[in-house]
């Protein structure tokens, strides 16, 4: 394109709330045949809320009758755990956590040794108990038996919400669940980008059934849903689709998806996204909106082959 083509370009850009950085971007963005989406905080609000809280049967979590005998763990005792715990926390689904609980009237107390374990939950003690919060990959790995929450834990992903357990001193006492919604323009956004032939992809941190469920809310095909991706395997993952000479545009929004926006062939950062995956991206998105990323498509397009 002409030095000319892409200014007007750019500004056509801007001026839809769809930021360049430069000429090259504006080419690269015609030629993409891939959208990869990241799930929380882009295809979803990323507004956490707590929606469910369920405490696991003792007979099954302690069958021995371990050191959650009843009637110590209720509903208020496991959120109370939950919270505390993340009280230290500032991702979306911890806050949620400690947000729901002061709703519902639980005085939310501290946590001593806390630890953030990225991708998983926190670990932290609560009035000298050790307390984890987060996916079955935390609790097994810390020798947790995860079976007695295991229905629990599924049927509330099949209803599209993020399931965390909590375990109370080696063994889990509840689950805990957030759910946040769909945007308002997510599945028109996948059906315009499907319809030009864009292939569309979603990868998550999240569970397999979650994903799932927001991805037929949006309308993406279930093959194309990689889940439980860890933070620093979204890069891997987006490579990984791009082994074919797949061109991808990844869209992400956190911290996270910094290395993969930086590995795609075009990365976009979308609306509140943080500076780290702003610096990242080839392509800025003002505003919260997955169908500017169809804008984006369009004026890489209309410019480069009205003025050339
Ligand atoms: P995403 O890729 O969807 O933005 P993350 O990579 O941040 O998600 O987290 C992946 C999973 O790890 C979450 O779905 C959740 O099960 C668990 N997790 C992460 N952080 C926390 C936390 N603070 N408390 C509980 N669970 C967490
Ligand atoms: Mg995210």
């Amino acid at each position: 394109a002409t030095p000319a083509a892409t200014m007007v370009g750019t500004s056509i850009g801007a001026q839809n709330g769809v930021l360049f950085k430069g000429g090259d971007v504006l080419e690269r963005v015609r030629d993409v045949d891939t959208v990869v989406f990241d799930k929380t905080g882009t295809l979803t609000t990323g507004e956490m809320e707590l929606t469910d809280v369920v405490v696991v049967d003792d007979e099954r979590a302690a069958p021995d009758g371990g050191a959650l005998a009843a009637p110590e763990v209720d509903e208020s005792f496991v959120l109370r755990m939950a919270a505390a715990a993340e009280s230290g926390s500032e991702h979306p689904l911890g806050r949620a956590i400690v947000d729901g609980a002061r709703e519902r009237g639980v005085d939310v107390g501290d946590a001593e040794e806390f630890e953030n374990v990225p991708g998983q939950g926190v670990k932290a003690t609560v009035d000298g108990r050790e307390v984890l919060v987060g996916n079955r990959k935390l609790l097994e790995d810390a020798g947790v038996d995860v079976a007695p929450a295991e229905s629990e834990m599924e049927r509330l992903e099949r209803e599209g919400k993020t399931a965390m357990l909590v375990a109370v001193d080696g063994r889990v006492a509840g689950v805990v669940a957030d759910a946040d919604t769909v945007k308002e323009s997510s599945a028109r956004a996948v059906a315009d980008l499907r319809e030009r032939g864009v292939d569309v992809h979603v990868i998550t941190g999240d569970n397999e059934r979650t994903a799932r469920a927001v991805a037929e809310q949006v309308g993406v095909d279930p093959e194309n849903v990689r889940a439980g991706v860890l933070p620093d395997e979204k890069a891997d993952a987006v490579e990984d689709i791009q082994a074919d000479g797949t061109q991808a545009m990844m869209v992400g929004d956190g911290v996270n998806d910094a290395p993969a926006l930086a590995t795609a062939y075009v990365g976009v950062a979308i609306g509140s996204g943080t500076d780290v995956a702003i610096e990242a991206a080839d392509v800025t998105l003002m505003r919260d909106d997955p169908y500017d990323v169809v804008k984006a498509i369009r004026v890489s397009e209309g410019t480069l082959s009205k003025i050339k």
